[in-house]
């Protein structure tokens, strides 16, 4: 057997192992943590779980393909089921609005509540998808960094219709344009946190995503996103992946330009291959320190992070569902404080995801478990524990305000993550959910390739390479990774 070490068991090193394993490789994974899935974990409090990190399953077949792959039926190891309400959202003003998959019924809901014309939102759905289609065959399914990606018909067929895809106006410009409801044009805005941008400067090609959501659909795994990783860790070691938990990597071994194996804790192992998973500004700093840096790629802008409030609430709340959005009354002013001031608005967007709507041993009876979010700039050395105390009580008074409650007395257990914790947990370079923002258009060609053009035998996978961050794309780099790879 050829030998295949990888480095990280997040979401994408998982995968690859299944690819390189399927491949013939013996594969080994090494992972810093005591656990699989990086990101992608989970947390106990008391009687409550919760998904530790992502919160929303969007592209399940790319999970799927994976048991497929390995000739197993996907249902056998893991279940999702599609939400009929991807989103709700709420307005300091009293207006809320129910994002229906269903696509006529979302359009109903829009022209009732905001007077909006149906023909809009469909409208702007059709573009969604056509962008999706356009752009999905070059920059998702591909490595960017082939020459046949840039000469083959379907790239040709896109750089004719430039304009049309959105690369010469922002989100912002384009929503605006799209929808005539302030309101309307901040719910599609939103779109570019899923990629941890800045709707009022990424292009209007990130309108891509929602496409996903409302087209294809909004998936929640019935034993809670963790279950993504631990499915498909079981079909890893069902395939003789073998991990060693605890281990952390502290050097690449590389001789005569070929990558030859790893050091771990003052012992060497060796390799015919090695793929790193874990944050690329990261491992150059550390594993990869002494060989030629791309200064370039290294040195672009981070995604934006999070502030997470892990809260046990003892009490249930009708109007909340799944996915609960409460938007901020100014948000070029909160995307200003992220992106520009390095600080947190003091009216922030607070998402709460609430996992016990859907499954219910996630929280006793009669209480909820809310993961609290916030998108809060990258770590720059802020004094984030001052920083954290002021928007906790911002964020009390406003779910206060919109919920009509008193939330202090509503919770039962609490825990926080924040950029620093998601740093020191994950690796990931500033605690930077996404690796790069992409804000702007050159932003697709400054991540890393899948593999190393100066060491032979590395190759690259995760959130911080081409094509980006979030789990399907991270899918998508360990199979564009592994389909490089002959065997
Ligand atoms: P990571 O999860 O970053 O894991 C890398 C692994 O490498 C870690 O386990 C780390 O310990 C290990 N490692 C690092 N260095 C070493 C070393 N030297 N030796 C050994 N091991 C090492 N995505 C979505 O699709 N939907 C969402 O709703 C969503 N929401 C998010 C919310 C939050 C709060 C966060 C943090 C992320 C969110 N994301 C979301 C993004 C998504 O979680 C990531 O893009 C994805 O999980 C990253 O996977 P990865 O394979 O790059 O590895």
């Amino acid at each position: 057997h050829t030998q295949a070490l990888i480095i990280g068991a997040g979401i994408a090193g998982i995968a690859a192992s299944i690819r390189l394993a399927l491949k013939g490789y013996s594969v080994i994974v090494f992972e810093a943590n005591t656990y699989p899935g990086g990101k992608l974990s989970e947390i106990h409090l008391g009687e409550y779980r919760f998904d530790a990190g992502p919160s929303l399953f969007t592209l399940p077949e790319q999970v799927d393909e994976l048991f497929r792959l390995a000739g197993k039926n996907p249902e056998d190891y893991f279940e999702y089921e599609k939400l009929e309400v991807a989103c709700n959202y709420f307005w300091e003003d009293g207006t809320t609005l129910k994002a229906y998959s269903d696509l006529n019924h979302f359009a109903e809901e829009v022209q009732t509540k905001l007077g909006e014309p149906a023909s809009n939102i469909r409208e702007a759905l059709l573009k969604s998808a056509f962008i999706y289609d356009s752009l999905a065959p070059l920059f998702m399914n591909r490595s960017l960094h082939k020459i046949s990606t840039w000469t083959n018909s379907q790239a040709m067929k896109s750089y004719l219709k430039m304009r049309k895809l959105g690369i010469f106006s922002t989100m912002n410009e384009a929503n605006r344009k799209q929808f005539s409801h302030p309101k309307l044009v901040q719910l599609f805005n939103r779109y570019a946190t899923y990629n941890g941008s800045n709707p009022f400067e990424t292009p209007a090609t990130l309108n891509i995503i929602p496409h996903l959501e409302f087209n294809i659909g909004a998936f929640f795994p019935k034993k809670g996103m963790h279950d993504i990783t631990m499915s498909l860790f079981k079909l890893s070691e069902e395939l003789g992946v073998n991990y060693h938990f605890g281990q952390k990597v502290e050097k690449v071994l590389v001789e005569g330009g070929k990558a030859i194996g790893i050091r771990v804790k003052d012992k060497d192992f060796h390799a015919d291959l090695v793929t790193n998973n874990m944050d690329m500004v990261n491992a150059y700093k550390t594993i990869l320190k002494e060989e030629k840096q791309p200064k370039l790629l290294l040195s672009q802008p981070k995604s934006s992070s999070a502030l997470i409030f892990y809260w046990g609430i003892k009490r249930e709340f009708q109007e909340l569902d799944l996915h609960n959005i409460l938007f901020s009354d100014n948000y070029p002013l909160e995307f200003e404080h992220i992106f520009k001031r390095g600080t947190i608005y003091e009216d922030p967007t607070i998402y709460l995801n609430i996992t016990s709507t859907h499954k219910s041993d996630d929280a006793p009876g009669g209480c909820m478990n809310w993961f609290t979010m916030i998108n809060v700039p990258n770590n720059q050395g802020q004094d984030w524990d001052k920083m954290i105390a002021e928007a906790k009580r911002n964020i009390i008074h406003k779910l206060n305000r919109i919920l009509k409650t008193d939330l202090e007395a509503l919770i039962e257990v609490e825990e926080i993550l924040d950029p620093r914790s998601i740093e020191s947990k994950t690796s990931s370079a500033q605690g930077a959910l996404y690796g790069n923002s992409s804000n702007n258009k050159f932003a697709a060609f400054l991540r890393h390739a899948n593999y190393s053009s100066s060491i032979k035998n590395l190759y690259f996978c995760g959130g911080s390479v081409h094509p980006g961050g979030g789990i399907p794309l991270c899918l998508l780099s360990a199979k564009i990774m592994s389909e490089m790879i002959d065997g």
